[in-house]
């Protein structure tokens, strides 16, 4: 973790960003340097996006799609373009979008087509009277509401196609739950003291039989309440389902007054119960942004009106940095 600005004097508008571009087995030793860069330029980016929405008084809903749309279009995330494949070869994509304030939720699921799902999450959110639609649907709304297309082919990265067929050559078993890692998202308190998350993912490779994991099930991989918080997941989606970890990391803190840290690592314990790993952000109403994560890395990065601004890739699992 690096901070690579000054904190200035507290007089601008309080808001603050956390992102993160997956949990996943990254270590020192395995990754080389500028492969490094490559994913921290990348999570500069999108926490650029995001920033510039907040520090102009926008509002975190705006911001985290900012931030996520931009890790979508970077082929080095396991969202949008370098989605992972599944066992039949294409990329079904998954995202959802949550509104602290209202609690109105959107999100898509198994989608092959749409250039950016969280802006399509969004839509459904905000134009249509459902939370989730799934597969042909969810484009023909798509289709509906102008939202980009694309042919499959934006989405197919050469690694990724790489990473499918050595999961078919060792015959790892389901799909890769070994978190090819990549899945991004956002969470943002804006200065208004409204929060907001977002999340988008090629889910894991090698699912199959339109598999959807935690990142677009509300409650799941994706929470907000301006009451406790907000919160996006990335790691093994059945255990975070069924943990219904972004839910209960907010009830947590809701009800029983737990800090965000304390809230999120108790619930990464209770998916690691189930034999499930992963990491969460976290931001509160006051704009504390916490990370927590059970495997060697999460890609993340955070910023906020003070001034701080630095990314990370590895860590300590379970530390917050
Ligand atoms: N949670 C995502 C899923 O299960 C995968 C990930 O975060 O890498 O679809």
């Amino acid at each position: 973790m690096t901070e690579t600005s000054e904190r200035r004097a507290d007089t601008a508008p309080r808001w603050s960003i956390a992102i993160h571009g997956g949990a996943g087995s990254m270590r020192p030793e395995t990754m080389d340097a500028a492969a490094q860069a490559a994913h921290e330029a990348g999570l500069r980016a999108a926490l650029d996006a995001g920033r510039a929405v907040l520090a102009t008084g926008g509002a975190a809903l705006d911001a985290v799609g900012a931030a996520v749309a931009v890790l979508e279009d970077d082929p080095l995330f396991n969202a949008g373009r370098g989605s992972v494949f599944t066992y039949n070869g294409i990329n079904e994509l998954d995202a959802a979008v949550m509104d602290g304030t209202t609690r109105q939720a959107g999100a898509v699921a198994g989608v092959t087509h749409v250039r950016n799902p969280v802006r399509l999450a969004r839509a459904v959110m905000e134009q249509s009277p459902h939370v989730l639609l799934a597969g042909a649907g969810a484009e023909e709304f798509a289709r509906e509401q102008a939202i980009e297309l694309v042919d499959p082919d934006w989405f197919a990265t050469e690694e990724r196609w790489r990473q499918l067929q050595e999961l078919k050559a060792k015959k790892l078993g389901w799909f890769d739950d070994g978190l090819k890692y990549g899945t991004v998202g956002a969470v943002a308190c804006d200065s208004h003291g409204h929060v907001a998350a977002a999340t988008s993912t090629g889910g894991l490779t090698g699912k199959r039989w339109n598999r959807i994991g935690d990142s677009p099930v509300i409650g799941a991989g994706t929470y907000a309440d301006d009451r406790a918080g907000a919160v996006s997941c990335t790691g093994s989606g059945e255990q975070f389902i069924r943990a219904g970890v972004a839910h209960e990391i907010c009830a947590r803190m809701r009800l029983a007054g737990e800090s965000a840290q304390g809230a999120a690592d108790a619930v990464l314990a209770e998916v690691g119960a189930m034999r499930g790993v992963g990491g969460v952000i976290v931001v509160t109403p006051a704009g504390e942004t916490v990370f927590a994560f059970t495997t060697p890395g999460m890609f993340r990065g955070r910023a906020d009106h003070a001034g701080l601004y630095e990314t990370g890739i590895f860590g300590m699992a379970g530390s917050k940095d």
